[in-house]
């Protein structure tokens, strides 16, 4: 999941945009979203593409700015 790298919670985050983009096939072929904290004010981006990886998306996404993307976390918050 995507997190505000410096409030270390999603609570905030806010889309900002959103972009997908599918081939001819209708094949997922690229995830382009923006994000916004809205406790720190942190903006950040998450990018996938590619479509090697269907069962878990984020391992083939990156992220960029104020935004860090993390791996399941516990049951119990
Ligand atoms: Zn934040």
């Amino acid at each position: 999941m995507i997190e505000c790298a410096n409030c270390e919670t999603a609570q905030f985050l806010q889309i900002t945009r959103s972009r997908v983009y599918f081939e001819a096939d209708e094949l997922l072929r690229e995830i382009d979203e923006r994000y916004e904290c809205t406790l720190c004010g942190a903006t950040g981006s998450y990018t996938y593409t590619g479509t090697d990886n269907e069962v878990d998306p984020d391992a083939s996404a990156t992220v960029a700015g104020g935004v860090t993307l993390t791996r399941r976390k516990p049951e119990h918050a």
